[in-house]
């Protein structure tokens, strides 16, 4: 399915194209439909599923198709507990909207409230916010939330385990009893269902499956082996001659160009798909990829979201990813649609951490391959390269290269 056939308006569908998204991902192709017939949405999802576009492109559409702006009031309203979580929304939805002249406005604390107010006082169509600045505004009367038409509450559950649940009951007062409201949480604990209950009428229900499970299909193995044998172990495999169309997983763009050059070397013919290249390289590249004409290419797990590529033989995970999801993720794109597929990992000493996470995720070990020719020689780290799983990377941070919206993919550990 394209996000052509949801009906979008053209400014949206356009603005989607320049993200890079080619179609909808499950949550989405559910969500949308009803919500753009203005029922309301219940959906049942984890990080990563794609929720923001869920909600964005339904209000955005209605706000398109019903242009009242004279009367400068605040006609969406999301609800969300961080602020790193209100800023990746708002910035969603700027680029989203950016050919709609439809306004946002982002609230959260911990920070001066002056430009903020300005910025609402001019008018603003859709407002992301935390509840305690959102509650401390509309208390000095700076949100005015009477003309609200739409109302998401988003990572409910957060909203509870962070103790904002009170907050978010007392904003709902303040809101129109008639309106949409479409509601997102990963877990439904009976303090959230009791709040569905009560602020939901009559919901589409949706459900997507956990990320957790990877297909049974897919053959996965691990090498370890040095991080600067890497280059030379993947052209080993990809001349051993049983390999078909492969994905490559870099952790940088940098990290791609390298690799790409060496492979080149190599006699490989490679390409990189990444933030970097423009629209039009990145297409050129993924046809060649699909006809077969090349059979790598080298991707960010950024760029490579957007891609769908049917029969793939090979993932390989050049560099392992501290996000365990991100690995199910990166697997997915093999195997699919009952193929069997092959993921080959490569993890040096310092990645060993992150394969720890990724086989707690997916419930089990992962096969050693030990019949390389690179086998790990560098046993130790150094002191401060040492990847503190918990805080995330001090010394090699994964998202150094990666632009600003798509920061902070990992919620937070829950206490
Ligand atoms: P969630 O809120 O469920 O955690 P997000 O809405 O933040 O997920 O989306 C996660 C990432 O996936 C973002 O980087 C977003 O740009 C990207 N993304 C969302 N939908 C699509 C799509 N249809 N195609 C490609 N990338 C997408
Ligand atoms: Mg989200």
């Amino acid at each position: 399915m394209k996000f052509k056939e949801l009906n979008l308006e053209k400014q949206l569908l356009k603005a989607l194209t320049e993200e890079g998204y080619e179609k909808p991902s499950p949550i989405q192709k559910q969500a949308i439909p009803p919500a753009l017939e203005g029922r309301d949405i219940l959906g049942c999802a984890q990080t990563g599923t794609g929720k923001t576009a869920a909600f964005a492109l339904p209000i955005l559409n209605k706000l398109i198709q019903n242009k009242d702006r004279k009367q400068k009031k605040i006609r969406a309203l999301i609800l969300t507990p961080t602020r790193e979580l209100a800023l990746q929304i708002y910035e969603s939805i700027e680029a989203y909207g950016r050919h709609t002249g439809i306004k946002n406005c982002v609230i959260f604390g911990g920070v001066s409230a002056k430009p903020q107010i300005e910025k609402l006082r001019r008018g603003v169509d859709i407002l992301v916010a935390t509840p305690g600045r959102l509650k401390d505004l509309a208390s000095q009367r700076e949100v005015d939330l009477k003309s609200l038409e739409i109302f998401v509450l988003d990572e409910a559950d957060r909203m509870l385990d962070m103790g904002f649940i009170h907050d978010v009951k007392k904003i709902i007062t303040m809101i129109p009893e008639k309106r949409q409201t479409m509601f997102f949480s990963a877990t439904m604990p009976s303090e959230i269902q009791n709040l569905v209950s009560k602020i939901l009428k009559n919901p589409v229900k949706i459900e997507v499956a956990p990320v957790s499970s990877t297909a049974d299909t897919i053959e996965q193995s691990v090498c370890f082996v040095d991080k600067n044998n890497k280059h030379r172990l993947l052209i080993e495999f990809l001349k051993s001659g049983n390999i078909g169309s492969s994905l490559v997983f870099t952790r940088t763009k940098h990290g791609a160009d390298k690799l790409v050059k060496e492979l080149i070397k190599a006699g490989i013919n490679a390409r990189a798909i990444h933030g970097n290249k423009s629209q039009n390289a990145r297409q050129a590249a993924l046809s060649e990829f699909k006809s077969g004409k090349i059979k790598v290419l080298v991707a960010t797990d950024l760029a490579a979201r957007g891609i769908d590529i049917e029969e793939l033989s090979h993932v390989f995970n050049y560099d392992l990813p501290n996000i365990p999801e991100t690995y199910v993720h990166r697997i997915g794109r093999t195997g699919r649609a009952g193929l069997e597929g092959i993921s080959i990992s490569f993890c040096n000493i310092e990645e060993k951490p992150y394969l720890k996470d990724i086989e707690k995720l997916i419930g089990k070990k992962i096969v050693v391959n030990d019949e390389h020719n690179y086998p790990m020689i560098v046993m130790s780290v150094p002191e401060k390269d040492k990847i503190n799983t918990k805080n995330n990377t001090k010394s090699r941070n994964p998202r150094a290269e990666a632009p600003r919206s798509d920061r902070k993919r990992r919620p937070n550990k829950k206490k």
